[in-house]
């Protein structure tokens, strides 16, 4: 390969920052680089400007901007806002959410189990789906939270976040969703879908890496996860990291002015993906449901491989995509996602994700589509049938 080429399916785990971001962001490393909080003019022209970044991120989900809380990531944020339902209510000590939830909350559930908290953690069909009733179910009197993704970052399947805002609502029960990977790929409306808190980050929506976003819904009673100053309205201590968010408020209103064009873009090569590689390698087959999704998204399976030994040769010809996380033996160890919808474990090992966005173009799907055949032939050949190891699917748990 003397001509490098370099394919970026890997959109959901991290997004280049967009020029446009970057030249918004370069004068607050220069020239307006006061404290916003200072009350001279050099210091209020920065606030400013966190004023206008705040009410471009509402735009993006029809809030308000006072309803903007400027965090350090979508993982500070969840937390903040777990962390704020169980605060402001000690005398609830339960919470509810789903098996295929990012690690930020299941982590964070397994911390509040330690501290005698209870958590309800909902399964999934193997389409990926939530079960409404089940989710009214779970509700009890002193359920604290409920907190359900918007949009899942390995499958891109979405969930009915409308319904489980309005359910949580008539049962009187705070309702948090994480759209990290909503954000500029779906429509986010808080108004329509009336959830207390929302999650967003912007390195999955070409700002940086180390800026996020936690809506709080008005009149919610809210109590900060970081303590120190007034920042925020009181509501994150700590002085804001000025350049970061400008280029989240410019991200988001990029994110809005492209949204149709866009989407319309990626979905229609992410689907040109999908058909490519289900009917020309025998035997792949989707993960997750096909409709309602993501429309950046495809998580496959391709069977007699392992996801490892595949993301190895797409890396040699240039092509990121995923696969998993590398656990402590140093082997990819398959998304939880995957498990929790019943995937036996051989499919979900052999199981990859390509996630679409800005920095892919036709070519590059036609690229994937030209390499996958003999990259899956070449791997079934070395694991011929039978020989790849396999083991019962992980059983789908209700923790309670
Ligand atoms: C990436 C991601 C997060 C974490 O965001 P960070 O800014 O990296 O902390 C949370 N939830 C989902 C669904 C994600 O994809």
């Amino acid at each position: 390969m003397n001509e490098r080429r370099f394919c970026y399916f890997d959109h959901n785990a991290t997004t280049s920052v967009a020029p446009e971001v970057v030249e918004a962001m370069l004068p607050f490393f220069r020239e307006h680089w006061g404290n916003p909080s200072s009350a001279y003019a050099f210091g209020r022209e920065v606030a400013r400007h966190l004023d206008e970044a705040r009410a471009q991120v509402a735009a993006l989900i029809d809030a308000e901007p006072r309803e903007v809380v400027f965090t350090s990531c979508g993982t500070e944020s969840n937390n903040a806002a777990w962390n704020s339902a169980l605060m402001t209510q000690p005398d609830k000590r339960h919470v509810v959410t789903t098996a295929v939830e990012h690690s930020a909350n299941l982590k964070f559930a397994e911390a509040l189990q330690r501290q005698g908290c209870e958590v309800t953690v909902l399964p999934v069909d193997p389409d990926g789906a939530l079960d409404l009733h089940r989710l009214e179910q779970a509700l009890r009197p002193d359920t604290a939270l409920v907190s359900v993704m918007w949009a899942n970052n390995e499958t891109g399947v979405l969930f009915p976040i409308a319904e489980v805002a309005a359910l949580c609502r008539s049962k009187g029960v705070l309702c948090h969703t994480d759209a990290v990977q909503a954000a500029g790929k779906v429509a986010l409306d808080v108004r329509e879908a009336s959830v207390d808190f929302l999650s967003l980050s912007g390195h999955k929506l070409h700002a940086p890496k180390g800026v996020g976003v936690l809506y709080v819904r008005r009149r919610t009673r809210f109590v900060p996860y970081l303590v120190g100053g007034h920042q925020e309205r009181g509501r994150r201590g700590g002085t804001e990291n000025v350049p970061y968010i400008v280029g989240f408020g410019r991200a988001a209103e990029l994110a809005l002015a492209h949204f149709d064009a866009e989407n319309r873009r990626v979905r229609g090569l992410r689907d040109r993906l999908e058909t490519g590689v289900l009917t020309t390698i025998p035997g792949t087959t989707r993960n997750g449901a096909q409709e309602p999704r993501l429309p950046n998204t495809a998580n496959l399976a391709f069977p007699g491989v392992e996801a490892e030994a595949m993301l190895m040769l797409l890396d040699q010809a240039g092509i990121c995509a995923s696969g998993g996380s590398a656990c402590t033996t140093g082997s990819l160890e398959p998304p939880h996602v995957l498990t929790a919808m019943g995937l036996s474990a051989a499919r979900a090992r052999g199981s990859l994700r390509f996630s679409l966005g800005r920095d892919i173009r036709e070519a590059d799907v036609d690229y994937l589509l030209a390499t996958l055949p003999g990259v899956v032939a070449k791997l079934q050949a070395i694991a011929p049938t039978g020989s790849v190891r396999s083991t019962p699917a992980a059983a789908v748990d209700e923790t309670a």
